[in-house]
């Protein structure tokens, strides 16, 4: 069975890893979609998809997971037509996974198998709070894997989130 997973991973968090491990207890094969993949610079959105595309492969490399293709896939004006849209970027897939309910919805009236994620400490594991916290100087890195810490230092990361923060 092949799943699939939409996010915008703004960024990867611990989450995100969770669900992937959990998908992956269920699923032969994953895609991954980076969704929003047009928007960078931004508050909501500091991170490029190109950026985003590399922290997912790094924790995956370090976890020794191999079984996940990922792609890129920009926005559009009409959330109608958004899964025939994801659809046209990515190989076939059976079910999408998905804790964000426009989501499920879309690809349940699509005609897709939906299953729906459990969020897991939604307080602290979100890209919003992890934003905030890196933006105020607050203690982020326990809520994101190991491997994104270092892409974060690597490529700035925090000062990129700084620059566009209205805080
Ligand atoms: P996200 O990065 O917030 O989350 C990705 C996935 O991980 C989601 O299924 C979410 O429920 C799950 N998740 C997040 N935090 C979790 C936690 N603490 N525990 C367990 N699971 C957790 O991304 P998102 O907002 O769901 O991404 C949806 C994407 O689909 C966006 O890029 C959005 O723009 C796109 N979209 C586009 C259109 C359109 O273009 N018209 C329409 C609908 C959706």
């Amino acid at each position: 069975m092949s799943a699939l997973l939409i996010g915008r991973f703004q960024p990867f968090h611990k989450g995100h890893l969770a669900v992937i491990k959990k998908i992956l207890s269920e699923a032969d094969e994953l895609i991954i979609v980076v969704g929003s993949s047009q928007h960078r610079d931004a508050e909501d959105n500091p991170f490029s998809a190109d950026v985003r595309a590399e922290m997912i492969r790094r924790v995956l490399e370090a976890e020794g997971i191999s079984s996940v293709q990922i792609f890129k896939v920009p926005d559009i004006g009409d959330d109608n037509r958004y899964p025939g849209h994801v659809m046209e970027h990515v190989p076939s897939f059976d079910v999408v996974y998905s804790g964000n309910s426009l989501v499920q919805r879309l690809f349940g009236a699509a005609g897709k198998e939906v299953r729906k994620i459990s969020l897991i400490k939604r307080d602290e594991y979100s890209g919003t709070e992890i934003r905030r916290r890196m933006a105020a100087g607050e203690e982020w890195k326990h809520l994101v894997p190991e491997a994104v810490v270092k892409y974060l230092n690597e490529i700035k990361g925090v000062e990129r989130v700084k620059k566009f923060s209205s805080l």
